[in-house]
């Protein structure tokens, strides 16, 4: 089952890329893991899968912990400033960062442990109220500032997009969090080359892809369902 669906991801990645007429290398798939157990990852790390993606910063110490090192570990979910410290030698990048003074928490712990710590910046591209991320036309200003801090560094831009029930409808945003980013890069701000595009989940990874997509967060259609109340 779980094999299956992964296989039938890949392939949508696959032909998604094909019909874009980009190659596949340039996307990434994170398996979003987040709420599910070990057993589960392990029969993924079994057929070659070695990224995924987390939302809690103690569900992924815990499966770092028990899981194989040589798994990337993506921290995609709100993080709060005083559990960076727990995670930043853990992570192979931090998607979800949606303010200054978390940049600059994860720019003193990485210091701290002599690590670059990657990092995306959260953009609230659709302006939802109930949604982390900087509106589009605050993003260019967070990256000059976290351009400017030691330990750290601006790959790109990530974004959740709204749900819906027809994908296309997401269509614009992500076309909007590629121009921004394409944008950002033409100012030729110091220390910044941003070449990574984290977006589109089970529902909207397809049309994400089309739009430039470099990071896709994938969990519902390979895990299937969540479920919260356990
Ligand atoms: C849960 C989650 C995902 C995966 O969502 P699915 O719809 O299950 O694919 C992707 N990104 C973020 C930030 C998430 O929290």
């Amino acid at each position: 089952m779980l094999v299956d669906n992964l296989h039938e991801v890949q392939y949508n990645i696959k032909i998604a890329c094909e019909k874009a007429g980009r190659k596949q290398e340039e996307v990434t798939l994170i398996t979003v893991s987040k709420t599910k157990p070990i057993s589960m990852i392990e029969q993924l790390y079994e057929v070659g899968i070695r990224k995924f993606g987390e939302n809690k910063v103690q569900d992924l110490i815990d499966k770092y912990e028990a899981m194989q090192k040589d798994i990337e570990w993506h921290m995609i979910g709100h993080l709060q400033r005083n559990k960076v410290k727990y995670i930043v030698d853990k992570v192979a990048m931090i998607h979800s960062v949606d303010s200054l003074r978390l940049a600059e928490e994860i720019s003193k712990e990485a210091v701290k442990k002599q690590l670059t710590v990657s990092i995306l910046i959260e953009v609230n591209v659709a302006g939802e109220q109930t949604k982390f991320g900087y509106a589009i036309d605050e993003t260019e200003e967070a990256v000059r500032l976290f351009s400017k801090l030691p330990g750290l560094r601006v790959k790109g831009l990530m974004t959740s997009a709204p749900y819906v029930v027809d994908p296309e409808e997401n269509r614009k945003y992500f076309r909007s969090l590629r121009q921004l980013c394409v944008d950002i890069n033409s100012k030729n701000i110091d220390n910044v080359c941003m070449d990574s595009l984290s977006m589109g989940m089970t529902n909207d990874y397809i049309v994400a892809i089309e739009e430039g997509a470099t990071l896709v967060r994938v969990g519902t259609a390979i895990f299937g369902e969540r479920n919260y109340n356990k």
